[in-house]
This record gives structure tokens, sequence and C-alpha cells, in this order.
């Protein structure tokens, strides 16, 4: 199969996970499956913008800094404490942002205007009616929804459904995503033996599932043994809604992912695609568990990860996504095989204005160089029919977002 065909077939066989309650501290990065209305105006009254005095405008009407208007301060009105008293063409109140502007005031004159002598406000200018007042329902009306569902919750979001009194929105949940690093030959940091190497699948997964504000629910170097990889996949099975694997998926004798994942009652969709890096790429279900054998090059696992695992990821979790990508000018010769899409790490180099910027290969490009990897600035696709790119030749590549 090719890489296209593949991924469609993927995600017409995804929707939203069902919405879930959660925790608005838990909610960053979700996406909201309901809509949140206001259930009150906002401001629920009017309330001053300002610290300052509140009045009635007609009582300054002839203030000047010759002719002040004096007036007695018949209250401090402070932001959280209802007004007691009126306030009257003979009486102004004192009031501070956010405080309930009191009756009968209609405008707030601001503290640096206002000279206070002998506990009296005294006001040397006129004042605009509703001048620093924030009215009843002028941000939001009581019914009004500012967060629909679809709505990705960022902080902005976040605040907004605290602002409305929403503790516990119905959000599509977090991906709990189980990483099962297969391999014997895998340690993970400290001395090497002869012939062990160190686990990065392992790490460079988990991060890439952070990321996209998934969680990793399980991560673990499993042996290339029937019985680890079955208690493994068990666990997995348990406690995730995805299963990421690296390794084991190709055609080795001691590759036993596939076929221990078919024990366990799991049917794939896809296995082996005409693309390179990651031809061994696999993808199937066991259950409600979504499963991607990932190969264990590290290239080839994370470019996997980022073309099959993370549109699939998103839409599990409702979000829309489609790939950033720039268009750039190829600065070398690059061949490849016909017959496979190639994704090419790529570095870009800008350029002066008006110049498109210039993408380089990042060194060999074998799916065990993962310095191609570090040091790229995003992928090039070169499709199935392309044997040759020129220098010169325009390109898109796409980002790394
Ligand atoms: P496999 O797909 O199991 O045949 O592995 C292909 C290559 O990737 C082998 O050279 C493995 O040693 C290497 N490899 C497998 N898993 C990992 C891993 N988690 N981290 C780094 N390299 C790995
Ligand atoms: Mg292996």
């Amino acid at each position: 199969m090719g890489v296209d065909e593949a991924l469609e077939d993927l995600l017409a066989g995804i929707s939203a996970l069902p919405a879930e309650r959660v925790d608005l501290d838990d909610a960053l990065g979700l996406v909201l499956a309901e809509s949140l209305e206001a259930r009150e105006d906002h401001p629920a009254e009017d309330i001053s913008a300002m610290d300052g005095y509140a009045v009635r405008a007609e009582s300054l009407r002839a203030a000047t800094p010759e002719s002040p208007v004096s007036l007695p301060i018949g209250e401090d009105v402070r932001a959280g404490f209802p007004p007691t008293r009126e306030v009257t063409d003979l009486e102004c109140a004192r009031i501070s942002t956010g405080a309930l502007v009191p009756t009968g005031a209609d405008s707030v004159e601001m503290r640096e205007y206002v000279e206070v002598v002998e506990g009296r406000a005294v006001f040397t200018r006129p004042i605009a009616k509703g001048a620093n007042v924030r009215y009843a329902g002028e941000h939001l009306r009581q019914g009004e929804s500012p967060l629909t569902a679809g709505v990705l919750m960022g902080p902005a979001q976040l605040g907004m459904a605290a602002h409305l009194g929403y503790s516990q929105p119905l959000c599509h949940p977090r991906l709990k995503v189980a990483i099962l690093a297969t391999g014997s030959e895998l340690v993970e940091g400290g001395e090497l033996a002869r012939g062990q190497i160190r686990d990065s699948n392992g790490i460079a997964l988990a991060s890439a599932v952070r990321q996209l504000g998934c969680s990793v629910s399980l991560r673990e170097r499993v042996a290339d043994d029937e019985s680890a990889l079955d208690a493994a996949i068990d666990r997995a099975v348990a406690s995730s809604h995805v299963l990421l694997t690296s390794g084991g998926i190709s055609a080795g004798w001691h590759d036993l992912v596939r076929e221990r994942i078919e024990g366990a009652g799991g049917k794939f969709v896809f296995h082996k695609l005409r693309m390179r890096p990651g031809k061994p790429v696999a993808f199937g279900r066991i259950g409600s568990l979504w499963v991607f054998c990932l190969p264990g090059n590290p290239v080839s696992s994370l470019v996997t990860f980022e073309v099959f695992v993370k549109p699939a990821m998103l839409k599990l979790m409702g979000r829309p996504y489609q790939p950033v990508e720039v268009q750039a000018e190829l600065a070398e010769p690059v061949e490849k095989k016909r017959g496979l899409t190639v994704f090419f790490r790529v570095a870009l180099e800008a350029r002066e204005d008006g110049l498109l910027p210039l993408a380089r290969l990042t060194g060999p490009q074998a799916s065990h160089h993962l310095k191609s990897l570090v040091d790229a600035d995003g992928l090039m696709v070169a499709g199935e029919e392309v044997e040759r790119l020129e220098p010169g030749q325009g390109v898109k590549v796409r980002l790394w977002a």
C-alpha cells in the first residue's frame, strides 16, 4: 500500500473519543464537546472601570477649577462588597475598580482628578454621563455562548470557562498512550555491553506524544520474547487508548510484535508501506485499543509517528490537523528510488527578501542516522513517481510543528 492510501484508510476509521467531564485543571489542550453558556450577564451589574469617585454626572455640570464642586464622601465601595448607600446630587462615593456602582450614580471620576479636602471630594471638571462605568452585560449577555463545541482549550478558553462558572466541562479525553520499545539489545543509559544499544525511541516517542498534549500511560522496554511481549501488551490494553510499539515489526526471525498483537486478538489494517524511511510500519486494533507498530530504526520511528500517528491521535482527540508546509528551493540534486514515497530530512536556510529559503538534506539519510532528524527543520516529501529532484527546483517542506 502507498502512503496516501494508508493514511486515508487509517483516518476514515477514526472519530473523536466520546466526551467526558474533565476538571478544568486537567483540560489544557483538550477539545470542548459542548457549548458553555453565560448563566448571567457579565458584568452582572454596572461596575467601576477605575479607582475614583462615583457621582451623578449632573451634579458636576458646573465644575471648573475656579468654581469646583465639593461633595461629601458617603461611603467607600470596595470590589466584592455591595454598596449600602445611594449616591445623590449632594453626595458621592469612593469606589474601587470592579466595585458595584451605587444606585443613583451614573459615572466615575478618576481619583487622579479629584482632591480630597477635609473629607470632601473636590471636582474641578464636569464628567460625561457613563464615564468609567462598565455596564451590565457589556462583555457577555446571559444566554450567550462564548465557547462552543470544537474549541481547543488554551489558557484564554480555560479562563473563560472559569469565568462562566464551569468547573468540569465536557471534553474529548486526553489520550492515554502506552509505549513499548521492543528489542533485547536495548538498555537505558549507562555502560553498554557488547551488542547492546541505548533505547532512544522510548523517550523520543514519549516526547512526541506529550507534545501533542496526550499522556504517556505506560513506557517499557520489552525483550524480543513472547511472554514478555504478551504481558506488556496486556498492560497496554488495560491502561491505554493507544499503543505504540517500536521495533520487531520487520522480517526478522525475532520480530514477534505482529504475531503477539494478533495473539492478543489484534487485527491489522495495514503493514509494510511503499515508503522510506518507515517501510515496516503497521497499524491495527486490539478491541478498542489503537495499535501503531513503528519500525525500530530511530528515524523511521519518528517519521512514521509524524506521518500516521500524529494525525490519528489528533483526530481521536477531536482536533483538526493540517501539517504546516512551506515552499522552498532545493539546494542540491537529490536522487531516489521510484515506487517509494521518500521523506527526506532537510534544513532550511533563509535568504534575502523575495527568495524562497534553500532546502538542504541534513547529511546521510539512512534510517538509523538520528542526526539527520536532529538537524532538520522538516520533511521534504518526494512522491512514488519521482526519481530525481534538480537543484533550483521548487519543493514543499513539511515543518516539524
Ligand atoms: P528492528 O525493527 O527491531 O529490526 O530494529 C531496527 C533497528 O533499530 C535495529 O538496529 C535496532 O537495534 C534499532 N532499534 C530498535 N529499537 C530501538 C530503540 N528503542 N532505540 C534505538 N534503536 C532501536
Ligand atoms: Mg528488533
